[in-house]
């Protein structure tokens, strides 16, 4: 895979004012790109990146997290595309975007579950956000080794608090085991502004605990470095 580095546009003057506890500038602003994708896509990621308060970019920087925005898991990654993921019967070219060991990847396109045709990813920042939840979660560890029970309270109460035609609905935030790994990272992206599409309203509406656990956090997190 070949990547091309640019700086993520907006907002770069408002960071730089902050005190640089964790990391270099440098470390903060770029976003890697495979060649290839459109300046619409990485317009997208960069404000996908740019709602996530700088004092929590920095923090994921400082632990190694990265961001790259790639064509599409098919043309980019073909030796992973064919690799089950999740529920579904889902494959990894059918992600449009996924977390591992500190890198946040986005694709610009993936193939459909629904219609088995590539198609291009609806609102790429949002899924960035929800990527970044988890790289979050990892680096504070929160739904790892059950380190927070405070969250985990906040979790079962929402769900409980649920009717069970929302728990299916929502079945990939109550499913057992990475339910509440989910919810962590959708929380993030719903308390930065940036929810993924898919879940918009219904998610914010049915895990409020969680979206206020995880908003508490990260502001938190703001003021620790300020
Ligand atoms: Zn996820």
């Amino acid at each position: 895979m070949r990547f091309v580095r640019q700086r993520s546009v907006g907002a770069i003057d408002r960071r730089r004012s902050l005190p640089l506890t964790f990391g270099s500038p440098d470390m903060v602003e770029e976003i890697l790109y495979a060649a290839g994708v459109s300046a619409e896509f990485r317009r997208a990621c960069a404000a996908g990146w740019d709602a996530i308060p700088p004092p929590v970019r920095r923090l994921l920087c400082s632990h190694g997290v990265t961001v790259r925005g790639i064509r599409s898991v098919a043309d980019d990654m073909p030796k992973f595309a064919a690799t089950p993921v999740g529920i579904s019967g889902r494959m990894a070219a059918h992600l449009q975007a996924f977390h591992r060991r500190g890198r946040i990847i986005v694709a610009e396109s993936h193939v459909s579950l629904a219609t088995g045709r590539v198609e291009i990813t609806d609102d790429p920042g949002a899924y960035l956000c929800h990527e970044a939840g988890h790289a979050f979660d990892d680096v504070i560890g929160v739904t790892s080794n059950n380190k927070s029970p405070a969250f985990r309270r906040a979790y079962q109460g929402d769900v409980s608090a649920m009717t069970s035609e929302s728990r299916v609905e929502l079945l990939y935030f109550t499913q057992p085991r990475v339910g509440r790994r989910e919810t962590f990272a959708e929380a993030f992206a719903v308390a930065v502004g940036l929810p993924t599409p898919a879940f918009e309203d219904q998610f914010a509406t049915a895990f409020p605990r969680s979206v206020a656990f995880v908003r508490g956090i990260i502001q938190e997190q703001s003021k620790a470095v300020q």
